[in-house]
């Protein structure tokens, strides 16, 4: 299962999978981070989308996810989940951030998508500790690969070095138990 999990360092807008996970907010309407870096690559018409899912759901809640074109992306489509903003970690962050992975892999199984890449859903701007984001992203990806055949490829895209570096040391530690 483990052999199906890659961690890749680089920008996510540019590797082509059936999908790209955004870290999106609960607004749908666009953000900083690489939230903004998807809308910026693949133009106007994810956005159209968004708010046509916006006006029928009013937004996405935190750890939930919905499905969009990709536009002019290399990918298929797009997973927007909205992580949790940490606060101090007793605030359900933890199971909420896993649960984005759920939600994005129940969207996988849906429409019968087997590609994905993920991004380090809310080490950026949300601030959730690094290292413990890592642990429930791999855990989780584990978990719902054994569940699912189904799905060959999960990328883990991480922007910076530091999280390559984390996610690589993790991914070791989980193949040698
Ligand atoms: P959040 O609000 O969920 O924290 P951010 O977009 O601020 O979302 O950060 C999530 C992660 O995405 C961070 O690790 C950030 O470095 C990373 N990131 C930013 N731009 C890109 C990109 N183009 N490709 C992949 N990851 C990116």
């Amino acid at each position: 299962m483990l052999d199906k999990i890659h961690i890749i360092q680089g920008d996510i807008t540019q590797i082509a999978v059936d999908a790209i996970v955004n870290a999106a907010n609960t607004s749908l309407l666009g953000g900083g981070g690489v939230d903004g870096a998807i809308h910026r690559q693949g133009g106007p018409v994810i956005l159209e989308e968004c708010r046509r899912i916006r006006a029928r759901q009013g937004g996405c809640n935190v750890g939930e996810a919905v499905i969009t074109t990709a536009g002019q992306l290399p990918a298929k489509h797009v997973i927007h989940t909205v992580g949790p903003r940490w606060q101090d970690g007793l605030h359900g962050e933890p199971a909420l951030l896993d649960q984005c992975y759920r939600s994005c892999f129940a969207l996988l199984d849906e429409c019968g998508l087997t590609s994905v890449s993920f991004p380090n859903i809310s080490t950026g701007i949300y601030r959730f500790p690094k290292q413990d984001a890592a642990r429930i992203a791999l855990t989780r990806i584990a978990a719902l690969l054994a569940e699912n055949a189904a799905i060959t490829r999960v990328n883990v895209v991480c922007f910076e070095e530091q999280n390559a570096d984390i996610y690589r040391a993790l991914l070791e530690a989980m193949r040698q138990h």
